[in-house]
């Protein structure tokens, strides 16, 4: 019966690397009909590099990496360790920061040596009335190359531009392709912006790419694709993640991301390949066409 099977495919689900929280979740998955992936640390690895650094003017890059730098250190997101590393690689000393805050969605705010500092996105620069807007066509060639470009203000002055890359796993083009030929939607959600997520999405295969999304927003997104298609699976690491896996009707965590993310799923890919879902969708396929 159901229970005996359950048990068989947690057995099996563990061999393949995918821990079962609830047992459940493997029969639910032999009726999703979509998928909805986190993009930072769940279709890509999760460790951004710095790859460009674009000045303004007269501005010096151990200054502009020194501001960015000190501030970042205050905040948890991929981002800020990319560019705390590229300082440190490059031996520049870093000061200190107060008044920290880190803004959702947007970057972080801060004091250095008197200086207020900002490091985010188009949206926090309007928001402090930072002109950039010179720098428009810059940003949209780095996006246009998978890369999250990060603008930096000191004052009123805006200093510069810092991209990141950040590698896409080996598997992941893979395991959208076969789910899509299996007939379940993909979709990625992400905080990132239009022209980084579209270009990380063709590079994968994804069908639907949801962009610019604010972290309390993916829950909603999880909600239409709901309407949309039925039962939909999440896949996410990060504790923005959270509400979205457990609003899905299956949630899935990456088993190298957040806590807060591993306690809300239903499974756990252990390794964080997406080739896992693959299989336990078959596994569910499998199993419960046997005991029917
Ligand atoms: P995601 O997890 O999908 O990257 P977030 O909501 O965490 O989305 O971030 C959205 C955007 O906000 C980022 O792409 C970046 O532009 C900006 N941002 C967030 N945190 C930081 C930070 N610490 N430093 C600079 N920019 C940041
Ligand atoms: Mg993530």
């Amino acid at each position: 019966g159901t229970p005996t099977a359950l048990m068989v495919g947690s057995g099996m689900g563990a061999e393949r690397g995918i821990l079962i929280r609830n047992g459940e979740a493997i029969q639910t998955f032999k009726d999703v009909k979509a998928i909805a992936f986190d993009k930072t640390g769940t279709i890509t690895k999760g460790k951004p590099e710095v790859t460009d650094i674009v000045l303004v003017k007269g501005v010096q890059e151990k200054d502009f990496l020194y501001y960015a730098a000190t501030i970042e250190i205050g905040s948890e997101h991929p981002l800020a360790h990319a560019i705390v590393e590229k300082a440190k690689n490059d031996k520049i000393k870093l000061g200190e920061v107060i008044d920290f805050n880190a803004i959702v969605g947007m970057g972080v705010v801060g004091n250095i040596d008197g200086e207020r500092i900002l490091v985010g996105n188009r949206k926090l620069m309007k928001d402090n009335e930072i002109p950039y807007e010179d720098y428009e066509e810059e940003l949209i060639r780095l996006e246009e190359e998978a890369k999250t470009a990060m603008l930096l203000a000191k004052g009123n002055q805006f200093l510069g531009i810092v991209a990141v890359a950040d590698p896409i796993k080996e598997d992941s083009a893979r395991a959208i392709a076969e789910l899509e030929s299996m007939g379940i939607k993909t979709a990625m959600i992400t905080g990132d912006n239009r022209r980084t997520a579209a270009a990380i999405g063709k590079k994968v295969g994804i069908s639907h790419v949801i962009s610019e999304v604010m972290p309390d927003g993916k829950v909603e997104e999880v909600k239409k694709l709901q309407e949309q298609y039925g039962v939909v699976a999440m896949v996410g690491d990060g504790i923005n993640d959270a509400p979205a896996l457990k609003q899905s009707n299956v949630g899935i965590a990456i088993g190298t991301g957040t806590d807060i993310a591993i306690e809300a799923a239903d499974v756990t890919l252990v390794r964080g390949e997406l080739s896992g879902i693959v299989s336990v969708i078959k596994l569910s396929k499998a199993i419960f066409r046997k005991i029917k």
